[in-house]
């Protein structure tokens, strides 16, 4: 799933506006590479310890050289400066602004935010099951609350999608990359912007016809989402008269799997998703909704949909899991063999592989457990990626990445062997790197259905014995 054309800059004057918070110039201030993070277009994101016990931060950090045209520097200046305008005094639910480098010698930019330990929402979301009701409420009020703050100073984010949602620990949901986002509304005064931008299953009709207003744009986004946590589907490719599923849902059609949504969720959708700009819903009207104000007893087992087909067992390491930790021990695999070195950009110290690989586990619910031996794996996954049109490439030191050029998708592949009472086990991991969200999982669930056989059926079990929470 291609993105749509960037919005280069349009808001110049934002730049330099306001003053860094915090400088994070001090060369000699030692910075310690964790982990990569993720993957961006223009480089990579890191997990990053300032001296030996200062706080973690993320960094995501630009490769000027892979920049195409001059825009693109302004275009992540912009990243920055809106980020920037947006922590002062800053929002719970909006990923904090912490610096901005650039170094012009190793020709990269580097931006420091706050890290979020929970991952990204999208690796909560079961692939045509989606989250529990309940969850996807809690989650969609943080959403909502988070863009009434963003719109308050006047930015509209433009690609709210659950990949760009993360989330802390302790359940806290964050916007997170303002790559698209831009200033619609100054002293009062609304623009309407022109240049169709974000990623094409989230955009609304009129962000593809070109002509769009700020908040109802958000607002549509935030619906999608809302379909996605309710169904672990995606609305349609397209909002557009061409996609059938796009027409099925104006004419109001009860097929599946809106046949199995909440009435009162569906009629907040419709009010979401509506077509008209002008009569979508506000956060006024989201607000007094009778879904967002819905209470979900205990008692009440809230709604969650059954997946129909592939019935194994998936799993996700919930958080809290260090009072367990010497139950299981694990150990991260080598990518198959070591062809060359790691690219790490201006952050020049090396991985601390030291780290125990559990306590780099997000709650991610595209991951299995394996019982053959990891050479057998390796050969399996690669059998299989071949008859799916797949490339796969190694990752040294520990990842394997697989290629889907025709949707321009990319996943990263990471193998534990772990030993869980004595018992040999491979935990396969399997992220987004970049590409459509929605078309990994796609990928995941058929690459986990040609490798049905060697996965555990008794996993989950296992992990649980072990001390392993299982994601709900
Ligand atoms: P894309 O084009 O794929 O959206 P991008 O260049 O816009 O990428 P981000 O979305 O900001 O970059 O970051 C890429 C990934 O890095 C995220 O999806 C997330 O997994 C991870 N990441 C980014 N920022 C943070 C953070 N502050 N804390 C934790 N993880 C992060
Ligand atoms: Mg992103």
């Amino acid at each position: 799933m291609s993105k749509l054309p960037f919005h280069s800059s349009t808001c110049g004057f934002l730049i330099g506006r306001f003053p860094d918070q915090m400088s994070v110039r001090d060369e000699n201030n030692e910075q310690q590479i964790l982990r990569v993070l993720g993957e961006g277009a223009f480089g990579e994101v890191l997990l990053v310890r300032k001296g030996d016990k200062g706080p973690l931060v993320a960094v995501k950090v630009m490769d000027m050289k892979r920049f195409t045209s001059s825009d693109d520097i302004k275009t992540f200046k912009k990243e920055a400066a809106i980020q920037q305008h947006l922590s002062n005094p800053g929002h719970a639910n909006v990923l904090r602004y912490i610096g901005k480098r650039v170094d012009e010698a190793k020709k990269v930019f580097e931006l420091y935010l706050e890290y979020a330990d929970g991952g990204e929402l999208f690796d909560r979301i079961e692939p045509d099951v989606g989250i529990r009701e309940n969850k996807a409420q809690f989650y969609f009020r943080q959403l909502i609350n988070g863009l009434e703050f963003i719109h308050g100073y006047g930015v509209t984010h433009r690609d709210i999608k659950p990949e760009n949602l993360f989330l802390t620990k302790t359940d806290v949901l964050k916007i997170g990359d303002f790559g698209l986002a831009t200033i619609y509304k100054n002293n009062g005064k609304e623009r309407e912007m022109t240049m169709p931008c974000g990623t094409m299953p989230y955009a609304s009709p009129q962000v593809i016809s070109s002509k769009y207003k700020g908040l109802p744009t958000d607002v549509w986004s935030a619906g999608v989402v809302l379909h996605v946590m309710l169904t672990g589907e995606l609305a349609w490719e397209k909002a557009h008269w061409q996609c059938p599923r796009y027409t099925s849902w104006l004419e109001r059609a009860l097929i599946e799997p809106w046949n199995n949504i909440d009435s009162s969720a569906l009629d907040l959708l419709y009010e979401m998703l509506c077509e008209s700009e002008d009569q979508r819903a506000t956060f006024e009207t989201i607000r007094s909704h009778k879904w967002y104000n819905k209470e979900f007893g205990d008692d009440e087992p809230s709604k969650k949909r059954v997946r129909i087909t592939g019935s194994q067992p998936t799993f996700g390491t919930e958080n809290g899991f260090g009072a367990s930790e010497t139950k299981i021990q694990m150990q991260p695999v080598p990518a198959m063999a070591f062809s060359q070195p790691h690219n790490i950009l201006l952050l020049t110290q090396e991985y601390d592989h030291s780290i125990n690989p559990l306590a780099n586990m997000n709650s991610r619910l595209t991951r299995f457990c394996v019982d053959a031996d990891y050479a057998t794996f390796a050969e399996r996954l690669q059998t299989a990626c071949e008859e799916m049109s797949l490339e796969v490439k190694e990752k040294p030191p520990h990842q394997l990445m697989i290629f889907d050029h025709v949707q321009g998708m990319t996943m990263a592949v990471s193998v534990f062997e772990m030993f869980v009472g004595g018992q040999k086990r491979f935990l396969v991991d399997f992220r987004r790197s970049t590409g459509c969200g929605m078309t990994m999982k796609r990928t995941f669930l058929d690459l986990r259905r040609h490798l049905f056989d060697l996965i555990c059926s008794d996993a989950t079990t296992t992990l649980e014995v072990g001390g392993l929470k299982i994601c709900e």
